[in-house]
């Protein structure tokens, strides 16, 4: 018989809406069993326990990134989270960084989405549309794979130190989905378009530490995203100076 062991979970509690509470630690004490993920745990503390606990999910399935929070200092998904894989029976949980709260673990996204928006995150063609789907090599597609796997789900926009101390920085998720398109074979983008990153608050913000790569749960790579941002802006900027471009925004 598979056999439940007590954990005490430690949630960061706060209402923005009401402008008397300060945030504080609520604790719970539940039975877990072996495979069970923080997710299940919150859904269960809120049928269970304490209905006024607020928290985002929905697909349960590590595909809609709703449900990114910190557990235990580490920036996650908390349905792909197994409460066993933690070395203590208490856990504590947070609101992701680098966004305001809502309530409890709901934070704000807007300046997340904001940033996203502003990238032009759509295939952009110059070329008239053709009668049928655009082909793509193998080899195109491979150049653009780990970008499209990006739920945009956040946890490397919680985990950058650049947006810690600049929130008008263009983070991590955004800069790796421009890269996502201007390295796309179908994609016409002008290079002027590329202006938009192209400061101390856009691509070349980045510090380069990695926390984002550590962070993200979808095996994508957006320092690698950054990098080719700031290559594509260097080599227009190059063939703009040599009078080799006609395709100026
Ligand atoms: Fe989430 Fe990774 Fe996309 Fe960032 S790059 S939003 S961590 S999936």
């Amino acid at each position: 018989m598979i056999k439940a062991s007590a954990y005490t979970f430690k949630i960061l509690r706060y209402d923005a809406n009401d402008p008397g509470t300060k945030p504080r630690f609520a604790t719970y004490r539940i039975n877990v069993l072996p495979g069970l993920t923080v997710l299940t745990v919150l859904l269960r503390i809120r049928e269970e326990l304490d209905g006024t606990l607020a928290f985002r999910s929905s697909c349960r399935s590590a595909v809609c990134g709703s449900c990114a929070m910190v557990m235990n200092g580490k920036i996650d998904l908390a349905c792909r989270t197994q409460v066993a894989t933690f070395n203590t029976d208490t856990i504590i949980l947070e609101p992701l960084p680098n966004l305001e709260v809502i309530r409890d673990l709901v934070v704000d996204l807007t300046p997340f989405w904001e940033m996203y928006e502003k990238i032009k995150p759509y295939l952009i063609r110059k070329s008239p549309v053709p009668a049928k789907e655009i082909p793509q090599s193998e080899a195109e597609r491979q150049r653009i794979d780990q970008f499209v796997n990006c739920i945009l789900c956040a946890c490397c926009y919680g985990a950058c130190p650049v947006l810690a101390r600049d929130p008008g920085y263009v983070g991590p998720a955004a800069a790796a989905k421009l890269a996502r398109f201007i390295l796309d074979s179908r994609d016409e983008r002008p290079g002027g378009d590329l202006e938009i990153v192209n400061d101390e608050h856009g691509v070349w913000g980045c510090d380069t530490v990695f926390r984002c790569i550590d962070a993200c749960p979808k095996e994508v790579r957006p320092t690698d995203g950054i990098v080719d941002v700031r290559k594509a802006i260097v080599k227009h900027r190059y063939q703009k100076m040599m009078g080799k471009t006609n395709n100026e925004a």
